[in-house]
């Protein structure tokens, strides 16, 4: 029997975006034994894992993840096939099952009122595949059966990878942001939050921007010009707000915003100085929501906050409601996932992380077994 495989975290050396050295120094590709199976656990096979911001900044040594302990195989954006059930299952599930999991598991107890709404994404002791127990970087995982969201027919395994950043996405757009046919929406940042983000906004009937850096000219920015939505290269002789106030132009040649101002910022760039510029970029009494993490504090001119009556919105993850969603959307083309992941072979995967952390590719998805 050929060996079992997992991509590992190993390391916290801090590097920079950009510098793709942080895969060799930070993680090793190790083999794999399984652990028997504990009562509620299933073996499964990963079939397609998706690299996500996270796994690309805990690689990176950034602080936001130095809780996750080491050495520790990551990934939860993932559809799998079930191996095994452990002992004494008495539940729907079957061998041969593919499914996508939920990657925030609740403690579920009685008294956890994010558990108790099903929203496990909300718990104080919530536990996140990869992070909190080996996951989906692995050829084989052992997670808790109750994590498992069955794929719905007809659904590609490769665009369920990506079930978990779209029900993200989901999470934000349905729960949090009132969109409305017409709006502007900014979205600021474009790895896969951002772009799946402005797709959904845009489905929403809104005329969507997003923004990028020079980096993210070729690759990023281009996929999502590719598909009509309005682009904008940020750079610190040319930051934001400048670019609005003078009248960023959409594919039409008709002037995006009004005087500079934005209906809603869906900020997904995770960078701290981007939040704090992005308020000044939104209407009186209008939303920022955001869904990325940041290594330090947001200095944020509360004042202006208080004056302009503005509303931020946070958005932890996701629940499995939004999953059911999510898939829904892929299937449909909602989100056309095949205009934006590229595949690697499990051989490749750490060329999956360099091209990610250089901003080669807008959303690596790695064909875990043969
Ligand atoms: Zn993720
Ligand atoms: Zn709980």
């Amino acid at each position: 029997m050929s060996k079992i495989k997992g991509y590992c975290l190993t390391g916290t050396k801090r590097f920079h975006p950009g510098e793709a050295e942080a895969v060799e120094e930070n993680s090793a590709i190790i083999e794999m034994t399984m652990p028997e199976l504990k009562e509620g656990e299933i073996l499964a096979e990963t079939l397609y894992t998706a690299l996500c911001g996270s796994d690309v900044s805990a690689t990176l040594g950034k602080s936001n993840f130095d809780w996750i302990e080491r050495p520790r195989v990551i990934g939860h954006e993932t559809c799998a096939r079930i191996l095994k059930l452990g002992p004494g299952y008495k539940g729907t599930l079957k061998v041969g099952d593919l499914f996508v999991p939920v990657a925030q598991r609740g403690c579920q107890k009685d008294d956890c009122q994010g558990c108790r709404s099903g929203k496990w994404n909300l718990c104080p002791d919530k536990t996140i595949l990869g992070y909190n127990r080996d996951g989906a970087f692995g050829q084989q995982m052992v997670l808790e059966a109750d994590r498992v969201v069955p794929l719905i027919d007809g659904l590609k395994p490769e665009y369920g990878a990506i079930v978990e950043p779209v029900s993200v996405a989901v999470n934000a757009i349905y729960s949090k942001c009132n969109i409305k046919p017409g709006m502007d929406v900014l979205v600021t940042g474009c790895g896969i939050m951002g772009l799946i983000s402005a797709e959904l906004a845009r489905a929403n009937g809104a005329r969507v921007a997003i923004t990028g850096v020079e980096q993210d000219r070729n690759i990023r920015l281009k996929a999502a010009r590719d598909r009509g939505i309005t682009t904008i290269v940020v750079s610190p002789e040319n930051p934001l707000l400048k670019q609005l106030e003078e009248g960023v132009k959409d594919a039409d040649g008709r002037i995006f915003g009004t005087k500079g101002k934005v209906d809603l910022v869906i900020e997904c760039s995770g960078v701290s100085s981007v939040l704090a510029e992005a308020i000044y970029a939104v209407k009186p009494e209008h939303d920022i929501c955001t869904i990325a993490t940041y290594p330090d504090k947001v200095m944020e001119d509360n004042t202006y906050i208080t004056r302009q009556s503005l509303n931020i919105k946070g958005v932890m993850g996701s629940h499995k409601e939004n999953f059911v969603v999510a898939q829904k959307l892929l299937l449909q083309g909602v989100f056309p996932a095949a205009h934006y992941i590229n595949l690697y072979d499990f051989e490749h995967i750490n060329d999956a992380f360099a091209d990610s952390i250089k901003a080669q590719t807008t959303k690596a998805v790695v064909k875990m077994n043969g």
